[in-house]
């Protein structure tokens, strides 16, 4: 019997993932990559660490349309899978507090162990072919993919080109045009785990500062979006972990309005009590003491200094002297610090994109059902993860399944 043809399109981590599992079970498999090279993103995930996964594998790190579907789809490919499938390529995985690393801490090793197996099994790699075509052969017969030059026809094929994000790395959107000729609708992408900037100019006054604290996001009256952990302070607007992981919502909300509006808490461990408390005691350092002097000591002084003149006082100013208002104004700025965002990095700067082909059009084997024998892998799909190795997760799930589909008869 002839073995089943499978093309590929786009060479990252969800298509090597797809062309490994397909190769394993037998297909003839070819990646038709539009770049010189295989992976390009990966080499720079985790900083080049790559965090390739993650042991707290939990719904609620994912976002997208049907949670529900992706949730069905990790249940049959998560962590263990993940962890399983590397170490029988030979990569030795390390576990820091659940985020997982190659033990050396190479991403290169990771890209390494994946292309060795594929030249192991034989599957032909097509650099510099940039698909912008596709459909179904007249009879029937197969799929058509062409890169305008040159034509391919293939039994089954698996769009793995992934998203908008970092297109130094390759990805352009083009997978979104290709799954658009099939009919899919794509889900509004935005940019999302990027930096944002704000309408506040006095920011630069606190460019380079790190803090620990609390961000919320606010649609109307209500929180829609939270997390904890170093925000830093760029000349024109906020960065960090915690920044990157409501950036996705921000985005969002700016697609409808001209401003989105997030809070800082700079001081997460104190509830309303503790706080007045904290006020309270402090009063005794008010004797003797300018307003600068009786502020030291709670945050970064950079910041401290901002929040006292946008506060209106005067830093030298006795504070016996100081305005009663000004003072609490001081105090509400440390856990309530509103900021206008008015956008944030583009695409370039984001490490993935929220947004993509809509899943409701896509079966829990990643087929599409728009047009039978075509099949999606990774990020190109309406789902995206917070930090943490949850995105490179995703293509490992999302590329075994695909082609584990694709490869039967
Ligand atoms: C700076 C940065 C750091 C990150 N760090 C992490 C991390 O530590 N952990 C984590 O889990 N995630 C991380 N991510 C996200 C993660 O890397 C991606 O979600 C994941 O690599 C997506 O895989 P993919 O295969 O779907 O897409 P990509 O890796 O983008 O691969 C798509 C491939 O398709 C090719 N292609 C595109 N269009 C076509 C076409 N028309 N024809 C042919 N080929 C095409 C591209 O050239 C590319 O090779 C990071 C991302 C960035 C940018």
């Amino acid at each position: 019997m002839d073995r089943l043809k499978i093309g590929i399109v786009g060479g990252g981590a969800a298509g090597m993932m797809a062309a490994i599992t397909a190769a394993g079970q037998g297909a003839a498999v070819t990646i038709l990559e539009r770049g010189e090279r295989l992976g390009r993103k990966i080499l720079v995930t985790g900083n080049g660490r790559c965090n390739l996964g993650n042991r707290n594998l939990d719904i609620d790190c994912y976002y997208g349309r049907d949670k529900e579907w992706i949730a069905g789809c990790l249940k049959r490919f998560g962590t263990e899978e993940t962890i399983h499938f590397f170490q029988g390529l030979g990569l030795l995985i390390k576990n820091k507090n659940g985020y997982l690393y190659p033990a050396c801490e190479q991403a290169a090793v990771v890209l390494d162990v994946l292309r060795n197996e594929l030249k192991v099994l034989g599957i032909e790699v097509i650099y510099e072919c940039k698909i912008n075509q596709i459909q179904k052969d007249k009879n029937g017969d197969g799929i058509l993919v062409s890169d305008g030059n040159r034509t391919f026809m293939f039994d089954r094929v698996i769009l793995a080109c992934g998203s908008k994000a970092a297109p130094k790395t390759g990805s352009d959107g083009s997978g979104y045009k290709l799954a658009g000729q099939l009919g899919h609708s794509i889900v509004p992408t935005v940019p999302a785990l990027v930096q944002l900037r704000c309408r506040e100019e006095y920011l630069k006054a606190v460019a380079g500062v790190r803090a620990e604290g609390k961000i919320f996001v606010y649609r109307g009256k209500s929180c829609i979006a939270e997390d904890a952990g170093e925000i830093q302070f760029t000349d024109y607007g906020i960065s960090g972990i915690p920044v990157f992981q409501v950036s996705r919502e921000v985005n969002y909300i700016l697609r409808e309005q001209k401003e989105a509006e997030v809070v800082i808490n700079l001081l997460p461990g104190y509830d309303d009590k503790t706080f007045s408390q904290l006020i309270e005691n402090r009063r005794l350092l008010q004797t003797d003491r300018t307003v600068e002097e009786f502020f030291t000591g709670m945050l970064h002084k950079k910041i401290m200094t901002l929040f006292i003149k946008l506060s209106g006082l005067k830093p030298n100013l006795s504070v016996e002297q100081a305005d009663e208002g000004a003072l609490k104004q001081v105090y509400a700025l440390c856990r309530s610090w509103k900021l206008h965002v008015t956008g944030s990095n583009p695409y370039d700067s984001a490490q993935v994109c929220a947004g993509g082909v809509d899943v409701s059009e896509v079966t829990e084997n990643m087929e599409s059902k728009r047009m039978s024998g075509v099949y999606f892998a990774g990020e190109i799909l309406d789902v995206d993860g917070k930090c943490g190795g949850y995105n490179l997760q995703w293509a490992w799930c999302s590329g075994y399944l695909a082609a584990a589909a694709a490869a039967e008869r």
